[in-house]
């Protein structure tokens, strides 16, 4: 019998909040937490395009799988902070929490 109840719970996301057809478009998305904040990670299989990598400042060439990486508690919100994000090699940002 239906009643009035909402399907869905919201625990205290609101922050975090992309919308549908974003999520949809980056699906395989995962949430790292790092010392230097929360970070969003993608598993990416690669374009056309080059991308230069901050971690290593190497080439990361056309179809080479790699994670994109963006500031998930961006001061600017995640949308903003989803168009500054970053390719990085995976090795390289599997790297990263471990250097100092
Ligand atoms: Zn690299």
């Amino acid at each position: 019998m239906p009643s009035g109840r909402p399907s869905k719970r919201h625990p205290k996301s609101g922050a975090e909040h992309v919308p549908l057809d974003l999520e949809r478009a980056l699906g395989g998305r995962r949430s790292e937490d790092a010392p230097d904040g929360t970070w969003t990670v993608q598993r990416v299989k690669g374009s056309d395009k080059t991308f230069r990598c901050p971690g290593c400042q190497q080439v990361i060439g056309p179809h080479l799988a790699h994670v994109v990486a963006w500031a998930s508690d961006g001061l600017l919100g995640p949308t903003s902070a989803l168009e500054d994000r970053r390719h990085w090699h995976r090795a390289c940002w599997d790297a990263r929490g471990r250097r100092r």
